[in-house]
């Protein structure tokens, strides 16, 4: 009887163990979720900010890229813990909702995983912790809110203070004079009236040519078309020209099935081929007829869209051919060109035609070229830039930057206020939450105090990225802004904190409040992680 007691005992406290160990798994699992995470954040951390450094990235097979972008670093690091592609999906998150912003995003999401840890480490429960983020982050683009003042939409300059702001931090910031005005100007071109709500990027057309500087860049009244014409003898300038798009082929058709045509002597070969003559020269003739000179033609992955006896037919009738056009752009080209895309011969005629002075194939250096369309009669609402770059890597990057520079615009039409930037809003939110802290109870004060503090690694990164004295900044800015001095930042060109928007150094408030509520929702959904399970396939 006695040893079977004692077995028993002892089992249970053996059993006793497991639960005990089973309780401390979730902590464990949490713990390196956040270090993980974490990680990530302290690896971009450093490139935040107008003083940030870049990062050089090289891929598997040698191509190297260098830039400045949160979202780019991100999406190009590899990294293997799930809750540290959480923090990648995260910036991209913000690339999509704001265009920039993905750094600081990410490095506000690494500092309130710090604070989670540190409370965790109290004994203060998860959801306790999850909760007060939530109503700590609410309250927070509350106070953004009564911070931010009104755009106007019309006031182009202020729109270029912003372009210049979301440049300054890029590689190719010494050229902001000239990409922010044309940030500026690209997006008001597009948009159709001041009460706008969205801007259809892809209506900007980027085109990218390696060869000079960045400084020979250009906005075109018109369009560029990044293909070369067919040669063949047809023309590779015209004036007056009148502008085909379609979308079908100009080749010999294919059967639907599988079908052999089998030729058993000279006369029927000949006959293919005169009839397959006579069918290509009716759809030129016809498309001659309908005025046209200029001809698009669509890409296809069914069969040739244009075959070589067909290309010397229309150089015959002197119609400049341009084919491989992508079925994406097809919309822009539609609108910009002010013609409509075709889709079978039948309903190809004048009135699907665009109108254009000029259209002519220029050089970009090397063996570069591009198609440039001026003058058009109905341009859209659409329009096209002509990148410039002495090399791969700026060129590149100045379409990266370039991007975050009409993003901030849109976003601008998205919601029209501004917010002063060099950590000043961060700072604000901290001061304010802070006090508002006093009106919670227990543990929900720790946890809105955590929250406050943390929004300050932003203009304590800022500072320390500059090579100024982090905590001496920090402190001098808390101070101004606990004196209501809601609109001081860090000054990293004099090194001590001034007015921000005395110093032209503003952004849109949808690029903070959209970072701050990216950033606590994803730390919530990293906190609410017990287990991570491996799935059989
Ligand atoms: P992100 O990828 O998050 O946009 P950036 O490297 O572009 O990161 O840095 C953005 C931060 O830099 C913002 O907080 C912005 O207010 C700040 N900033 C930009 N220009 C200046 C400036 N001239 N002085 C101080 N802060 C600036
Ligand atoms: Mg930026």
């Amino acid at each position: 009887m006695a040893p079977a007691v004692a077995a028993s005992a002892r089992q249970s406290a053996s059993g006793r163990e497991r639960n005990f160990k089973d309780k401390d798994k979730p902590d464990s699992v949490r713990n390196s979720n956040i270090v993980a995470a974490k990680a990530v954040a302290d690896a971009v951390r450093t490139s935040l900010g107008p003083r940030g450094m870049d990062k050089m990235i090289q891929s598997g097979n040698g191509d190297v890229t260098i830039t400045n972008d949160g979202a780019t670093i991100l999406n190009q690091m590899s990294v293997i813990h799930p809750t540290a592609k959480m923090l990648v999906e995260l910036s991209k998150a913000q690339d999509i909702e704001a265009g920039d912003g993905t750094t600081t995003v990410v490095v506000m999401a690494g500092a309130l995983l710090d604070a989670a840890q540190n409370l965790l480490s109290k004994g203060i429960h998860p959801t306790t912790i999850s909760e007060s983020f939530q109503s700590a982050a609410t309250e927070a683009e509350k106070i953004l809110e009564e911070m931010s003042s009104p755009v106007d939409l019309s006031n182009d300059a202020l729109l270029n203070k912003m372009a210049t702001t979301s440049l300054n931090s890029k590689v190719v910031s010494q050229h902001s004079w000239l990409l922010a005005p044309m940030a500026v100007t690209a997006v008001k071109k597009i948009i159709n009236s001041d009460n706008d709500t969205n801007v259809n990027l892809k209506m900007i057309k980027i085109i990218k040519k390696m060869g000079d500087t960045v400084e020979e860049s250009e906005l075109i009244e018109g369009a560029l078309i990044d293909q070369k014409t067919m040669g063949r003898g047809a023309p590779t300038r015209v004036e007056k020209a009148k502008i085909g798009l379609i979308q079908f082929q100009i080749s010999p058709p294919k059967t639907d099935m599988e079908n052999q045509v089998i030729i058993t002597d000279y006369a029927q070969m000949d006959r293919a081929l005169k009839e397959e003559r006579q069918y290509l020269l009716e759809i030129c003739k016809q498309i001659k007829a309908a005025g046209c000179n200029v001809l698009l033609i669509q890409k296809s992955i069914l069969r040739d869209a244009v075959n070589e006896l067909a290309l010397h037919f229309l150089a015959k009738m002197k119609i400049m051919c341009i084919k491989d056009i992508e079925r994406e752009d097809i919309e822009f080209y539609s609108r910009i060109l002010g013609c409509r895309p075709v889709a079978s011969l039948d309903h190809f005629n004048a009135e699907a035609l665009g109108y254009a002075d000029l259209v002519e194939e220029i050089p970009t250096g090397g063996d570069g070229k591009v198609i440039k369309v001026t003058g058009v009669q109905n341009p859209g609402h659409a329009v096209s830039i002509l990148l410039r770059g002495s090399n791969k890597l700026v060129l590149e990057e100045a379409d990266r930057s370039l991007h975050d520079a009409l993003c901030v615009i849109r976003c601008l039409v998205k919601r029209k206020a501004l917010l002063p930037g060099g950590g000043a809003p961060e700072m604000e939110i901290a001061v304010k939450l802070r006090n508002l802290a006093q009106t919670q109870h227990g543990a929900k004060q720790y946890c809105w105090r955590a929250f406050a503090d943390a929004l300050e690694l932003v203009p304590y990164t800022l500072a320390e990225n500059a090579g100024l004295s982090p905590i001496h900044t920090v402190t001098e800015l808390r101070n101004n802004h606990a004196n209501g001095n809601s609109s001081y930042g860090v000054n990293v060109r004099k090194g001590y904190v001034t007015d921000m928007v005395e110093e032209d150094v503003v952004q849109p408030l949808l690029v903070t409040a959209s970072a701050i509520k990216q950033a606590s929702e994803c730390v919530r959904s990293i906190l609410k992680i017990d287990d991570i399970v491996m799935a059989v396939r």
